[in-house]
């Protein structure tokens, strides 16, 4: 039945597409580059659509200026530049593509939907409707931050709680990725780079034990692999898109690194800053480790600390450390190692934010980076180039981020034509 229907339903577009002319529109055309373009006869192209094969009848259009040639045709068919896939097509390519590697994709679109196209097609495919939603997602932050597009403020009652998370992690690249840049990726690992993650929820409530719950389809996501200040400006968007100064309370939530702070200083500097509580216990135990030549029972030394970061007690844990007579190369490192302590101290206090029914962790950007970035991107034998990672990372946001609709205009606009055709 299905094969019949796609039969079926392949003709009938076929026969749509055969009463819409070719796209001809006299013999000039304005080119992208400013020239104009002659008509240069019929080139149909054949596309691949959800029911079968189709041909598209096209005036081609050439320009002398830039050499380029071009068909109004597949503007208003919505194809993809140089795509063969048709716009809902290449929808379930992205969907799929994003989800799974490409060959699995592949796999699902042909047991799912009897559609058989290569691994290779869905890659080039959902890595150019990725990288289409990219640009205009660039545009889209650019002209908030400039004013250019004022947000409205969410309709109603806002949650009293807006988290920003920020964390990063190195994505495994082809060696061309990382050839000519300075030693290892910023997590330490060779071959990679680090794409820098954050994550926006909010918080409505408590839940009976009275901790903060996420509200459920709360989080939005932006990322950048091009360094702090690229996803600096991305954030700043995502929080004024979001009604950032709306909210009752700001809360900035990092492992400690200092750019999370200064950017978010310069951003939202109202927030409540915190320090992720775990990354405190792990520089305690360093801090442990650090003493335990001196310390008459390092076990019980660090026992003895166990309380303290929960209450927020950071100066006894300076002062426990700073006890012993160190000198030279101890005593610097020690100075340093505390010196998370002394900088974060007034971003510690995690009974205070326990008492305000905050997070003191950072789970949710790092449950994020997990389920946006690395289940994706990060799997055995993958090394990408730094734009097809990004291409498929933005699908991903988009998609965790509730806004997938948003990428495709026949969707979310009352489509007409040939677009909603095929
Ligand atoms: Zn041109």
């Amino acid at each position: 039945m299905r094969a019949a229907l796609a039969t079926a339903g392949a003709a009938l577009l076929q026969a749509v597409l055969d009463g819409g002319g070719d796209g001809y529109c006299g013999p000039r055309a304005a080119c992208g580059c400013g020239g104009q373009a002659r008509y240069a006869g019929g080139r149909p192209k054949t596309i691949t659509t959800v029911p079968g094969t189709v041909t598209l009848a096209r005036a081609w259009y050439h320009c002398a200026a830039c050499r380029r040639g071009s068909a109004p045709r597949d503007r208003q068919a919505g194809l993809l530049p140089g795509g063969a896939l048709s716009p809902g097509l290449a929808e379930m390519a992205a969907l799929a593509g994003a989800e799974v590697s490409f060959a699995r994709a592949a796999g699902l679109l042909a047991g799912l939907a009897a559609i058989s196209i290569s691994a290779r097609t869905i890659e080039r495919s959902a890595e150019a409707s990725g990288a289409t939603a990219r640009q205009a997602a660039g545009q889209q932050a650019a002209a908030i931050r400039e004013r250019r597009i004022a947000p409205l403020p969410p309709p109603g009652l806002l949650p009293g709680m807006l988290y920003v998370e920020v964390d990063g992690t190195g994505v495994p690249v082809r060696p061309s990725e990382t050839a000519g840049r300075p030693g290892k990726g910023e997590d330490g690992k060779g071959g990679t780079r680090e794409v820098k993650l954050a994550r926006f929820f909010t918080v409505s409530g408590l839940d009976a034990d009275g901790k903060p719950v996420m509200d459920a389809r709360s989080s939005t996501y932006v990322f950048s692999f091009d360094g702090k200040d690229v996803l600096a400006g991305l954030v700043q968007a995502e929080y004024l898109r979001r009604g950032g100064d709306h909210h009752r309370q700001v809360v900035a939530l990092g492992d400690g690194a200092a750019w999370i702070w200064s950017t978010a200083g310069a951003l939202y500097p109202r927030a409540t800053h915190i320090a992720d509580i775990y990354h405190a216990r792990e520089h305690l135990t360093d801090l442990a480790a650090h003493l335990a030549f001196i310390t008459p029972d390092p076990a019980q030394w660090l026992q003895d600390r166990s309380e303290e970061p929960g209450a927020g007690n950071i100066d006894a844990i300076i002062a426990a450390a700073s006890r012993y007579p160190l000198a030279g190369i101890k005593a610097e490192e020690l100075d340093k190692k505390l010196g998370y302590f002394r900088n974060n101290a007034h971003r510690m206090r995690y009974a205070h934010y326990r008492r305000l029914g905050m997070f003191t962790g950072s789970g949710a950007i790092e449950g994020g980076i997990k389920a946006v970035v690395c289940q994706r991107t990060k799997q055995a034998g993958m090394h990408w180039t730094v734009n097809g990672a990004a291409d498929i990372i933005h699908l991903r946001c988009q998609q965790a981020s509730g806004r997938w609709d948003e990428l495709w205009p026949t969707r979310t606009a009352q489509p007409s034509g040939l677009r909603a055709a095929i």
